[in-house]
């Protein structure tokens, strides 16, 4: 069943995108939010001038909430975005993030974190953003990050150069355990929750919610891999994920759908989170994930895939120290 489509004029203005609150902040963040990590050539190499395209129909299309980091293309991602909101920040919810610069290169002491967070603000062309996060908490020692960073960040916080704070990880319980010893406003985590993975749900969100954190679910797409394409080479998950994947996205052309837009309406419907991210990079993809927004699933297809991946449900891999 489809409900109509504020996206069938393009020229008319964002009628239908959801927003929710984040936590207990002031932010209301698009339930559809745009992940920039692909702006950094971290799947692909992408256009530039199609990265801002995207961006520019994003928010045209009522999409407000933008997630970036240093780490996604070695800060190439961080500078196509600020280009890109070039007279348009206002209009957005910007988060980004700080301790993760490269895929070994860590560093959550507090001086990199200021240091970190002005470099971000060169880049992304403004004197603020929304939202920082601590970027891949299971990296860090823990303890450094509840008595340096997150009081470091809470500093810069009351210094009004981030108007909120959070934190992000692969693993759940670890980011559990650091939000329930220090206060933080918002927690990212990415593949827990997705037509392979739910323990976003069973672990993290009842502590959040608990707490009042808003919660936010990336990487909808389990990073690729609920898609018609190849997930890339580093993916860290194993050969069966990736082929029942596959599987799956054949198994959804042949009834007449597509994988992605599947996989995108399961996480829409789930609300207790805020917003769920969704990495896009051109403005067909946009559309397409636009259109799956403004679209019921189609449930017997749905149930199959869920069959389907059941094999395979909950594998997590190894992340952090
Ligand atoms: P994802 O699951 O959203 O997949 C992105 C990939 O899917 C890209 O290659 C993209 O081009 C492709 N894609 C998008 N729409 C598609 C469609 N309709 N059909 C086919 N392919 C499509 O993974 P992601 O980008 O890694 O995650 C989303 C965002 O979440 C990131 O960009 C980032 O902002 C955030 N994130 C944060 C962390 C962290 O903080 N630790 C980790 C992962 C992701």
């Amino acid at each position: 069943m489809h409900q109509s489509s504020p996206l069938q004029d393009e020229n008319a203005a964002p009628v239908g995108m959801r927003y929710r609150t984040l936590g207990k902040t002031q932010l209301e963040v698009s339930v559809i939010g745009f992940g920039a990590s692909p702006l950094g050539n971290v799947y692909a190499n992408v256009d530039p001038a199609g990265c801002s395209r995207a961006v520019h129909f994003a928010i045209d299309q009522g999409i407000n909430f933008f997630d970036v980091s240093p780490f996604y293309g070695l800060t190439l991602a961080e500078s196509r975005l600020g280009q890109a909101l070039e007279g348009r920040r206002k209009e957005v919810i910007l988060a980004t993030k700080c301790g993760r610069y490269g895929t070994d290169v860590f560093d959550f002491s507090s001086t990199h974190i200021r240091e970190g967070l002005d470099a971000s603000l060169k880049r992304l062309r403004t004197d603020y953003v929304d939202l920082l996060q601590v970027h891949d908490v299971e990296f860090g020692d823990v303890n450094q990050i509840i008595h340096e960073t997150i009081p470091t960040m809470r500093r810069l916080q009351e210094e009004g150069k981030a108007r909120y704070i959070g934190i992000t990880g692969y693993p759940p319980q670890m980011l559990v355990k650091i939000m329930e010893a220090v206060p933080v406003d918002a927690v990212l985590s990415y593949c827990r929750y997705d037509l392979l993975c739910n323990d976003l749900d069973t672990v993290l969100v009842p502590s959040a919610e608990r707490q009042g954190i808003g919660v936010i679910n990336a990487s909808a797409l389990h990073m690729g891999i609920l898609s018609d394409r190849h997930a890339p080479d580093w993916h860290p998950a194993p050969a069966s994920v990736r082929e029942a994947g596959g599987q799956a996205a054949e198994f959804c052309r042949i009834q007449g759908e597509n994988l992605s837009e599947l996989a995108l309406q399961f996480c829409f419907e789930y609300s207790r989170v805020a917003s769920t991210l969704v990495g896009m990079s051109d403005v067909e993809e946009v559309r397409r994930n636009l259109r799956a927004f403004y679209t019921l699933p189609n449930r017997e297809v749905l149930r199959e895939v869920t069959t389907m991946l059941a094999p395979v449900f909950n594998y997590r891999w190894a992340s952090g120290r």
